[in-house]
């Protein structure tokens, strides 16, 4: 009889030791054996109403029953066809997704473990020899601009090609990849499984131009652009001596360490040996807290703005909701083993900054803030200095960035958004948009989506008689 996740325990891939991973950047996790992860598809009961797959889970709707039912019976190839149906990047979301559809999964906490189910597919694909170069049948001689190659990016690249369109990938940086190159750090997603997958995409027929900040110059060129350039506009802190030595925004920071690790040279905004503070308590500032502590920083602390959410779920956030629960990600887990506790100090932020005569910061004063009417507000007389040598401002980001808005002559809606008024990715002419730069700051799963969504819609356009060929008809 099969009993599924009855008799199997859930099983992760595990996380290396803390204390072994925080010496290297190398992947965070082993994998777990072959038949083990059969064993672990085996918990998947195929159940009647599959919320995994709904709005409530896998923002792509990948065919988690499907798969994972093939993935059982050792139909490894198989099951890898079902996932590439709608998910054109397992490698990215097996490695940085979230996992939505386990937190929807009819299972809950005991959730079949999909997302590591995902990685080990494709990964068997790529070892295997079965992920190959995907050729469209035919070439509909339309031509394409994706600018910026972020997840949004190469998902909206992808699916172009394989409609058959000549796609052009613009990149403002040397490498091509965006935030899962440079916003990710190595040890979350190693480096190598983006470039791999950027030769796999080059093999199919698509052409990458890396250091190339494309601007509304490029629109009579193509048939379509989409702009994919993200929300990479960073939020700041509204005080005195922001511009002071030892302060970075968080994405400079953790680009740099990526960079010096590709480079295979110290960064040259290291940690190394300082009192690091990370503003920000989200997966960015876990990233920070994760990589400082990989540059052996003296000690790190991490501010977060709102109250501690509780273990469990309550009932105003039940399931199949995402659980606003606390998460404490590898970063404050490493933390925790090293320096005897969590990073985290909640209901906190920076009040002001000390420097020294240099300019370069040195402290700073924390305040605790209270939630009063529906603001976070400093309380009087709750004030902590801590020393300070560098400070990461890893809290969020507020849209567009000037570049992208400026050289297409956008302007964004007051959520710094190229939100088209009516919906869709549409913004005028033959230029659209998708992905962050569209929706605000959100997930790479989400983004892989919004590219994909947008693709449909540039395809459909591109037949649709508003859509005149600058050269005529083709033959
Ligand atoms: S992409 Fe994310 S939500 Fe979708 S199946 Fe994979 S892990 Fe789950």
């Amino acid at each position: 009889m099969k009993t599924g996740f009855l008799d199997i325990p859930r099983a992760e891939d595990p996380l290396r030791d803390a204390r072994e991973r925080v010496l290297d950047f190398d992947d965070l996790h082993t994998r777990l054996p072959d038949n083990a992860r059969s064993m672990q598809a085996q918990r998947c009961m195929n159940c009647g109403v599959p919320f995994c797959q709904s709005d409530f889970g896998c923002p792509l709707h990948n065919l988690i029953p499907e798969w994972n039912s093939l993935l059982e019976k050792g139909l490894k190839r198989e099951a890898l066809e079902r996932l590439l149906v709608t998910a054109p990047f397992p490698e990215f979301t097996g490695h940085v997704c979230p996992a939505l559809c386990e937190k929807a999964c009819n299972l809950e906490s005991h959730a079949t473990t999909n997302r590591d189910n995902e990685l080990y597919l494709i990964e068997e694909g790529f070892r295997h020899g079965w992920v190959k170069p995907n050729m469209p049948a035919s070439r509909t001689k339309r031509r394409v601009a994706v600018i910026g190659s972020g997840p949004a990016g190469l998902a909206c690249a992808d699916l172009l090609n394989q409609l058959g369109h000549k796609v052009t990938v613009m990149e403002a940086s040397d490498r091509p990849g965006g935030l899962l190159m440079w916003g990710i750090p190595n040890m979350k997603l190693p480096k190598e499984v983006v470039a791999r997958r950027i030769r796999l995409m080059e093999e199919e027929g698509i052409t990458f131009q890396t250091s190339c900040r494309a601007d509304r110059s490029v629109l009579p060129q193509y048939d379509a652009a989409i702009l994919c350039g993200g929300a990479r506009k960073p939020r700041t802190l509204p005080l005195p001596h922001m511009d002071a030595g030892g302060i970075h925004f968080a994405v400079d920071y953790l680009s740099e360490a990526t960079r010096a690790l590709l480079e295979k040279r110290p960064s040259r905004l290291s940690a190394k040996g300082l009192h690091v503070i990370v503003v920000g308590g989200g997966d960015t500032g876990n990233d920070c807290v994760g990589t400082a502590l990989r540059e052996k920083c003296r000690d790190i602390v991490q501010l977060e703005m709102l109250p501690k959410p509780p273990g469990t779920r309550t009932l105003s956030n039940p399931w199949p909701e995402w659980p606003r629960t606390l998460r404490t990600d590898y970063g404050q887990l490493e933390a925790e083993a090293i320096q005897g506790q969590d990073p985290r100090i909640f209901e906190t932020t920076v009040s002001s900054i000390g420097t020294d005569e240099d300019g370069h910061v040195r402290e700073v004063t924390c305040v605790r803030v209270a939630q009063k009417d529906g603001r976070l507000l400093p309380q009087d007389g709750a004030e902590t200095v801590l020393p300070c040598d560098l400070l990461l401002i890893a809290a969020g980001f507020t849209g567009a960035d000037a570049e992208n808005l400026s050289g297409f002559s956008l302007t964004p809606d007051e959520r710094g958004r190229l939100m088209p008024p009516g919906g869709g990715h549409h913004l005028r002419e033959n230029l659209f948009a998708a992905g962050d730069i569209r929706t605000g700051q959100s997930l790479v799963v989400r983004a892989i989506s919004d590219g994909r969504d947008a693709a449909r819609e540039v395809d459909a356009w591109l037949s649709s008689p508003k859509a005149a060929f600058p050269d005529g008809e083709p033959a």
